[in-house]
């Protein structure tokens, strides 16, 4: 029996998801948009999706996995997920995703940008091929901007209070201004983060987000101000170095060069 390929579009809650959404809204009627939900999202991804749903004019599955993150968090032995181990994108992102996506053939399509040149954490399941529509198309970051503009969906809402993407709230990619961020805008999204820390004289049972800061530290006062004028002075650098390019435009250059190769696309496209 041949199968029809399905169409699939996975948002995170980030503006480059978000403006492929919009991009491919009346080219393939058939798209079905997903997002997996970890349950730790930042709360303004929540309302975000709802306005994106309501232009879309069609429903945004929301898959996630019902154990959620504090029961892999007790699999895992408390291991907190990092970089070099990131359970927390394979169980709570991925495998939803692939459950949904069954052994039905499907395009998966995704928002890297024509002047972006990353790869990233997808799946790699045979039955699912990848595609890059704003590639072919030459939609660079202007682009992207663009489309959110003129749709009025605009820039996530998150990104007001100085998040620069999408996921969970403690998400492990976040820069230590981002964490200091949420402390002043989300205190018991931060205080929730850190309880999650286990801190141990024992080799090896310690779980922290940070390697070597503990949230319980990172939060005093003169840390703050450390991570605050830091911050200051590379914003500094990058504005002496920006030439003709809008300071909007060369922070949102700074926060992708250090996420490139780092972030998972289907978590903060
Ligand atoms: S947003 Fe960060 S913490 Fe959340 S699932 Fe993705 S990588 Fe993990």
């Amino acid at each position: 029996m041949i199968h029809k390929k399905r169409h699939i579009l996975n948002l995170s809650g980030g503006k480059d998801s978000t403006a492929l959404a919009l991009h491919m809204r009346d080219k393939i009627l058939e798209m079905e948009y997903v997002f997996c939900d970890t349950g730790e999202e930042l709360r303004e991804t929540y309302e975000y999706l709802d306005q994106v749903e309501a232009f879309l004019g069609k429903k945004i599955i929301r898959l996630n996995d019902r154990a959620g993150f504090d029961h892999w968090l007790k699999v895992f032995g408390g291991y907190l997920p990092g970089p070099r181990m990131r359970w927390c994108t394979k169980m709570l992102k991925l495998k939803p995703f692939e459950n949904h996506v069954g052994d039905d053939p499907i395009i998966s399509y995704v928002g890297i940008r024509a002047d972006e040149d990353r790869v990233g954490y997808i799946s790699t399941k045979e039955n699912i091929e990848t595609v890059y529509p704003f590639k072919d198309d030459g939609v660079d970051y202007n682009g992207v901007m663009k489309i959110l503009q003129d749709s009025g969906i605009g820039l996530p809402p998150y990104m007001k209070w100085g998040r620069t993407h999408s996921g969970c709230y403690f998400c492990f990619f976040q820069q230590k201004i981002e964490w200091v961020r949420l402390l002043e805008t989300y205190p018991e999204d931060f205080r929730k983060a850190q309880e999650f820390e286990k801190l141990s004289n024992e080799m090896g049972k310690t779980y922290t987000w940070i390697e070597g800061l503990p949230l319980r530290e990172l939060r005093k006062k003169e840390n703050i101000k450390k991570i605050k004028k830091q911050h200051k002075l590379r914003e500094e650098r990058f504005r002496k170095k920006r030439g003709n390019k809008k300071l909007v435009e060369v922070l949102a250059g700074i926060d992708e060069e250090e996420y490139r190769y780092r972030a998972c696309l289907i978590c903060q496209l």
